[in-house]
Formats: C-alpha cells, sequence, structure tokens
C-alpha cells in the first residue's frame, strides 16, 4: 500500500478539537440488543426503534451532552444502497405520459422497498477505540443515502472509504465527504486500485490537488492509499479483494471481510477469484434486472447460477434496476429454498445485517 502525495495528516491539535466536537456530538445509549429489528420497513414497531436515533440526531449539543455514545455490541453491514446507477424510481418512468412503471409507481411511497439508490455498504464494528464505521463507495447518490441513514441509525463518522471501481455511481460522491472533514473528523482514508485513482486525478483533480483550489475553499480532505487486488487492512479489518469483469477488459474489485463477499459490480468472475470466496456466509452479488445480463452486470438466471457454484450460507442480491419488482421476485426467490435450499434474497436500502468478523 502506498500513500500518495495530497493526502492529509492531521494535526494533533486539530485532532483535539475534533475529539472534542465528538464528545459534544454523541449520540443516546440506545444498545443495538435493545432493537430487536434488524431493517427499517413500515411497520409500526421497526419505524418506533428507529425512531430514537433519528430523534438523537436532532437533540440540541446541551441535551445530547448528558447522553452517552452508542454501543455496538456485535458487527454489521447497513445496505446504503442498492440500486442501478440511474437509480430507482427512474425520472423518465414518472414522466411517461403513456405507460405506468409497475415498480417506479411503487417506489415513490416511502418506506417502499423498491426505492434504490447507488449500491454501497457500511459496515460498523466495535474495536477498543470506539466503533468503526468503513463505507464501500461513495457513489452520485451518496448525500441522499447519508441523508437518509445516517441519523436514522446513529452513524456520525466515516473512518475509511473502500472504492470498487471509479465509476460514477461508486466514486461520485466524494465531493460530498467534506461535509464530514470540514465539521465531524479531520480527514477520511480512502483506498483505491490504483487504475481508478488514475481517473480520479482527472474527475476529482481538486481533491488531489490543492493547488488548483482558492485559498480557504472547504473541499473534502482526503487521503489516498492506493491497494492492489492483495489483502490489505482497514482499522483492524481485514479486507481481500475479489477481482471481477465489470464488462469486457474493465476490472472491478469485490472484497471479502470475514466471511462475508461483496461483489457490487461484475459480469464475470475470473476463475483465480473462486477460492477467494470459499466458506463464504453472506455473499453481496450483482442481479441487475430479473430475465438477463448486460454486458457489464449480472441479470438474476447468471448470478444464481454463480450462486450455486459458490455456496455461500445466504445470499442477498444488490444493484438492482426497475425491472425488479422487490416483492414479487423475493417471493419467487423464496421458493428456492424448499427446492434447492438456496437461502437468496433481493436487499434493499437500509437493511442491516449483524454479522460475525
Ligand atoms: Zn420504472
Ligand atoms: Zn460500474
Amino acid at each position: 500500500m502506498i500513500l500518495m502525495q495530497g493526502a492529509v495528516r492531521p494535526s494533533p491539535s486539530s485532532l483535539t478539537r475534533f475529539a472534542r466536537l465528538t464528545r459534544h456530538l454523541s449520540f443516546s445509549n440506545t444498545k443495538r440488543s435493545s432493537i430487536p429489528v434488524y431493517s427499517y420497513g413500515s411497520s409500526g414497531s421497526r419505524l418506533q426503534s428507529n425512531r430514537i436515533y433519528a430523534d438523537a440526531s436532532l437533540q440540541s449539543n446541551s441535551s445530547v451532552q448528558k447522553r452517552e455514545k452508542i454501543t455496538l455490541e456485535q458487527p454489521e453491514i447497513i445496505f446504503m444502497g442498492t440500486g442501478t446507477s440511474e437509480g430507482v424510481p427512474r425520472v423518465s418512468c414518472l414522466t411517461h405520459p403513456l405507460k405506468k412503471c409497475p415498480v417506479c409507481s411503487k417506489a415513490v411511497v416511502r418506506g417502499n422497498k423498491n426505492k434504490r439508490l447507488n449500491t454501497s455498504l457500511l459496515i460498523r464494528y466495535p474495536r477498543p477505540s470506539g466503533i468503526s464505521n468503513v463505507l464501500i463507495d461513495a457513489g452520485k447518490f451518496f448525500y441522499q443515502s447519508a441523508l437518509r441513514w445516517f441519523p436514522t441509525y446513529g452513524i456520525r463518522s466515516i473512518d475509511a472509504v473502500v472504492i470498487t471501481h471509479s465509476h460514477a455511481d461508486a466514486i461520485g460522491g466524494l465531493d460530498d465527504l467534506r461535509d464530514w472533514t470540514n465539521n465531524v473528523q479531520p480527514y477520511i482514508p480512502i483506498y483505491v486500485a490504483k487504475r481508478d485513482f488514475e481517473v480520479m486525478k482527472k474527475t476529482h483533480y481538486y481533491l488531489l490537488d490543492k493547488s488548483v483550489i482558492i485559498p480557504g475553499a472547504a473541499v473534502s480532505e482526503l487521503q489516498f492509499d492506493i491497494i492492489d487486488e492483495n489483502p490489505f487492512t482497514v482499522h483492524d479489518l481485514k479486507f481481500t479483494p475479489l477481482p471481477v469483469w465489470h464488462g469486457s477488459n474493465y476490472r472491478s474489485l469485490g472484497f471479502r471481510f470475514g466471511n462475508i463477499c461483496y461483489i457490487s459490480d461484475v459480469s464475470a468472475i475470473p476463475d483465480e477469484t473462486y477460492p477467494l470466496l470459499k466458506d463464504c456466509e453472506i455473499l453481496i452479488m450483482d442481479a441487475l434486472r430479473p430475465d438477463r445480463s448486460s454486458s457489464t452486470h449480472f441479470g438474476l438466471p447468471q448470478a444464481l447460477e454463480e450462486v450455486r457454484k459458490i455456496q455461500p450460507k445466504r445470499t442477498l442480491f444488490t444493484g438492482m434496476m426497475h425491472l425488479m419488482d422487490h416483492e414479487e421476485v423475493n417471493e419467487s426467490l423464496l421458493k428456492l429454498k424448499e427446492t434447492e435450499g438456496l437461502d437468496v434474497q433481493l436487499s434493499y436500502d437500509g437493511l442491516r445485517v449483524p454479522i460475525n468478523l
């Protein structure tokens, strides 16, 4: 791993300042064990549980100051987004003069699981120094995802971002990280492959080369750590890259952490990656559409073939477009449990799953 130029290391004084700020803005002490539901839905009890977090984020400093920090007893993953690049609903479906899109018209209803923003996953796990929040990808819709789920689940800091590839739905939100580095923490480490860092030099040139910005302009303070296809460690958590094809001649990375394998953008898995997927407990896998694969993404039939080959204990699909109806597809997937013993379901934005690391 190489620390790239343009990286920002905090000065001791700025760290002290942010530590003080964190104490003032800590959230209520609502233990995870007191919340039985690991999902966000439309039922009253779920809303009740999650409202605790939403309310906590709206407290004034003086009342929040008396509260203790949230504790986290078990690591968990939170799906920040589970949709394709354009998101669901599609604007063009909602404005169509003649046709009513069944999925997009459902997706506009608050709490409906067909509403999907760009694929992204947050890993939360306890460490002796506190909770670590490691994000996989910050795409075009990162701000909306964070706005929706950070207050809901009492998430404050972003301790690192790990990048799968350099398409806009994976890196388009890097600029929005300025809110964190201006107001929450001094900087955010970004773990990115060299080829994707080269793309960022063009798409986010002002975040990599601070000499081009007007002095005093507050852009994201990012520290770039270049990864290759070998394992690397982020805040004591080992990540093993899972190299895959995302279209011909374009490489994307999935990541394995613990026994969780995350592959959000894939059209083919090379032979050498399969051994890295052995004994996978939860596989999170790209499944764009119900009928067929595209040139850059698995469709559901191919994704299911891969599940049969990889044999994870449980699979959650992600990256779905508007042709995937959450309830309908999940109902048909449920049948595979009876017929083949496959535990496969579509994920949805805001889904929380406890994990073992
Ligand atoms: Zn639609
Ligand atoms: Zn992509």
